[in-house]
């Protein structure tokens, strides 16, 4: 079953045509790796998936709801759709333990100790579990990002969306970020993943997109694109 259903999706920025008839069919569990050029739409396009962008023409269908307008909706995406940033977004001035319990406590309306219990078990998943009362600003870029899949984590999500999660990060510090996605791949969760780490993608996409001037101009397995250039 398709957990997300794109069709025919257009995007503007005043002018410019951001998002050209862009069709995609997720299923449950399935993992995508969109790469291409910088400036091709892949941020846009994902971000469109959880409403941080608006389009002006299209379908989209998560989880068997179609997203139109309606606030109803958008409280549902944010809820099904957890997103992962490629500067982290922790909140500075929170702790490592309120960044990941401030979404379940105010939205999820969850007790502080459930909350907290849920933080703490993710935070060990994704091997800082010492680091839950220190500030964003005393972890590694590697630690932080972590900290922020473990928050998206925290809310539940039913696919996770991965925004160039490690290009902003020093060389010694990707793969303990890409350990964590390989886990999450492995059990099972639906994952679109902009990145230009080939090797993950080759280690965990069902299917690889290459997106260029707003279309997706290919898309195979791993082993077709890899394996038979
Ligand atoms: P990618 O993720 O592939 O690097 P983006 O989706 O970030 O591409 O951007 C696609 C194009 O849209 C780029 O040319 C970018 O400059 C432009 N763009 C992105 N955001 C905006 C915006 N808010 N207003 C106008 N143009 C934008
Ligand atoms: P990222 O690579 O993390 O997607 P970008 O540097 O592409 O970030 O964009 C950062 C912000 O600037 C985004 O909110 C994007 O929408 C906006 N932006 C990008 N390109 C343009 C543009 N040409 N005009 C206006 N806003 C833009």
């Amino acid at each position: 079953s398709d957990v997300i259903k794109i069709k025919n999706l257009n995007k503007w920025y005043g002018n410019f045509h951001v998002l050209k008839d862009v069709n995609l069919n997720v299923k449950r569990g399935e993992k995508i790796v969109i790469c291409g050029p910088s400036g091709s739409g892949k941020s846009t396009a994902i971000r469109c998936i959880n409403r941080l962008e608006e389009f002006q023409q299209g379908s989209l269908i998560v989880d068997g709801v179609e997203m139109i307008d309606d606030v109803k909706n958008i409280e549902k995406i944010r809820r099904d759709v957890g997103m992962v940033f490629q500067h982290f977004n922790l909140f500075p001035h929170l702790t490592i333990l309120e960044n990941l319990t401030i979404g379940p406590i105010w939205v999820q309306k969850k007790s502080k100790e459930e909350a907290e219990k849920t933080a703490m078990m993710y935070l060990e998943r994704v091997k800082i579990p010492d680091q839950a009362n220190k500030y964003p600003g005393q972890l590694s870029g590697g630690q932080q990002q972590r900290v922020a899949i473990a928050r998206s984590l925290c809310m539940s999500p039913k696919i996770m969306l991965f925004d160039e999660p490690t290009s902003a990060l020093d060389p010694e510090m990707i793969k303990e970020v890409l350990d964590v996605m390989v886990e999450l791949a492995d059990e099972g969760m639906t994952m679109i993943c902009v990145t230009h780490e080939m090797g993950f993608a080759k280690k965990v996409a069902d299917r690889v997109i290459f997106m260029d001037g707003g279309e997706i101009v290919e898309q195979n397995t791993p082993t077709e694109i890899f394996d038979n250039p």
